[in-house]
């Protein structure tokens, strides 16, 4: 049996959590906690430590508690545990400001033992009464849920692979005008509950033949008129509609396949004051029965005296009347991704492969970012190796002079509060992200506390992934954003929109609030290898459904303004 240390550190974790749902006391709880942290910190890999008890934090249960693990690659008190706490309430630790504490108050206080029942004493408002709960608590704990009751999460991350078989298939076909996503994807929305397309062809019952071909991607293939509906093979049954159009009715139809129905709800009423009405066949003129159809979608927008409304930000319709044609920031626009990781810490390819591969797609200036000590399981860089890379950046510079290469470190910010390098080790680095990846139990003010230390720290130019979550998988951390705002914009400390397609983080909607508040902000694939560098266009479509304007988000200055930007940071 071989057990690796991150696997103990899981194991340390789970059981304080299982004794913090069953209520146990607090020092109880605390050991195994600190113990998770010592071994954490402790640099030794499993098989060089030979007394656990010899690591400070680390008493004689604990220690025996790993004793048993390591050897057996089981534990008696983790299943003892896990007979004794329903089942039900460790899905429940994934919604953000429960915690196991509250958790373990609903099972005692209220018996509630799974989602089911948390969600009837809500709906009763029997939560809400509970000392330290409230309405607000309450309503976001019925949220959560019904987020954790969907169905599994799809992103367009995890179905680009087969959207990219797909568009080279269509690509491919000579009787294919054009054609564009549609639906979910093409308003970039983070769940994928369909997919969707816009063909036009002169030819359609000649291209809808051919997508019955598809064969490799698609089955159970059926042709309505103008519509196949398929299944994408291998995920679970995932529809996919494929319109087709003559090229006369693509605008309209890539409209209507655009949607979200509240959109299309919207514009129909403003059809219908024009005496106007959408239909599948073209815009009708309701007392002639003329057909109008349109060259593109602007023209169509165009025709009611609107702007184009980007396929992003289409949504409840309150855009049609809010949207005054700003232009929002596209993927051009990006100049430099100011996060990823090399071989140094967790990525997977050298320091010049990541430059080499920034240089093809013509960033001007990049940061590397590897993780700081504390991250021991990505092979956070201690300081002397800090300084070894920052010799190699140097070197590269000089070899690359047509890219700027920032010295830069993705620092922890410790569950303490404290951050994992001094400012002298700081104050040598072009550029500074902090970032939380542990302690995501953390109270809300603990958390604030852990924030309020990196944002006001001068060296510190930028927070990651700001609320921690992962799309369908985990809510975050308990973080106030109104309060992470202000401070943000009070010490001019950028907030990250990852593009990493599991994360989205900042989300649209709160990169929009961030926006309104005065944040800047900066969109960054957080990648560990070449390939992921493409992730870019997933935060530059959540950036845009979120309405982020360019001249608020840094990556799109230019090299002077950029570095003219961080040297006001940090002079603050
Ligand atoms: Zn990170
Ligand atoms: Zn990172």
């Amino acid at each position: 049996m071989r057990t690796n240390k991150r696997s103990v550190i899981r194991l340390l974790e789970q059981i304080a959590v299982y004794l913090e749902l069953k209520g146990e006391n607090h020092f109880k709880i605390a050991a195994y906690r600190r113990a998770a942290s010592a071994l954490e910190a402790d640099g030794r890999d499993l098989s060089e430590i030979s007394r656990f008890t010899d690591i400070p934090n680390i008493g004689k249960t604990t220690a025996s508690v790993i004793e048993e693990f390591v050897e057996t690659g089981r534990s008696t008190l983790l299943e003892q545990l896990k007979d004794e706490v329903p089942k039900g309430l460790v899905p429940l630790m994934q919604i953000q400001g429960l915690g196991a504490r509250k958790i373990s108050r609903l099972y005692r206080e209220l018996g509630i033992t799974d989602a089911d029942s948390l969600r009837k004493a809500c709906e009763e408002g029997k939560v809400e009464r509970l000392k330290g709960f409230g309405k607000m608590t309450q309503s976001n704990i019925l949220h959560a849920l019904d987020q954790l009751s969907g169905k599994p999460a799809y992103t367009i991350g995890r179905l680009l692979p087969v959207l990219l078989l797909i568009e080279e298939t269509l690509s491919g076909n000579r009787k294919i005008e054009t054609y564009s996503r549609a639906g979910s994807i093409r308003r970039f929305e983070e769940r994928i509950e369909e997919l969707d397309y816009v063909i036009s062809t002169f030819d359609p019952k000649s291209v809808a033949e051919d997508i019955l071909q598809m064969n490799e991607v698609v089955e159970a293939v059926s042709i309505r008129s103008l519509k196949v509906t398929a299944k994408l093979k291998g995920e679970a049954g995932l529809r996919i509609n494929f319109r087709i159009a003559k090229p006369d009715l693509y605008a309209l139809t890539l409209i209507l396949s655009t949607g979200p129905d509240a959109h299309l709800e919207k514009m129909q009423q403003i059809a219908g004051l024009h005496g106007e009405r959408l239909t599948q066949s073209g815009v009708k003129i309701l007392k002639t029965g003329e057909l109008l159809r349109f060259p593109s979608e602007a023209s169509f927008y165009h025709h009611y005296g609107l702007p184009y409304i980007p396929p992003e930000i289409r949504a409840d319709g309150s855009e049609v009347e809010t949207y005054k044609g700003t232009p929002f920031v596209q993927l051009d626009d990006i100049k430099g991704d100011l996060h990823m990781h090399t071989v140094w810490s967790d990525g997977k390819d050298s320091l010049e492969d990541m430059v080499n591969a920034c240089r093809k797609r013509g960033y001007e200036y990049i940061a590397i970012t590897d993780h700081s000590k504390y991250l021991k399981v990505a092979g956070g860089l201690s300081r002397e190796r800090l300084i070894r890379q920052m010799n190699e950046i140097r070197r590269l510079n000089e070899k690359y002079p047509d890219i700027l290469i920032l010295s830069g470190i993705e620092m922890d910010i410790l569950p303490d509060g404290t951050l994992d390098f001094d400012d002298d080790v700081l104050s040598g680095l072009d550029f500074v992200i902090a970032s939380i990846h542990s302690g995501f139990g953390n109270s809300r003010a603990q958390i604030m506390k852990r924030l309020h230390s990196a944002l006001f720290n001068p060296h510190v130019d930028m927070i990651a992934h700001p609320t921690g979550r992962l799309i369908g998988k985990r809510q975050g951390y308990d973080v106030d954003l109104d309060l992470l705002f202000q401070w943000a914009k009070e010490t001019g400390t950028i907030l990250e929109l990852s593009g990493d397609p599991a994360r989205l983080d900042l989300s649209a909607a709160r990169a929009r609030e961030a926006q309104a508040a005065g944040v800047k902000i900066a969109i960054n694939t957080d990648a560990h290898a070449t390939a992921e560098l493409g992730n870019i266009a997933f935060g530059v479509g959540t950036a845009r459904k979120g309405w982020i304007e360019r001249k608020n988000v840094v990556n799109t200055y230019t090299k002077e303004q950029l570095l003219d930007f961080l040297k006001q940071k940090h002079q603050h």
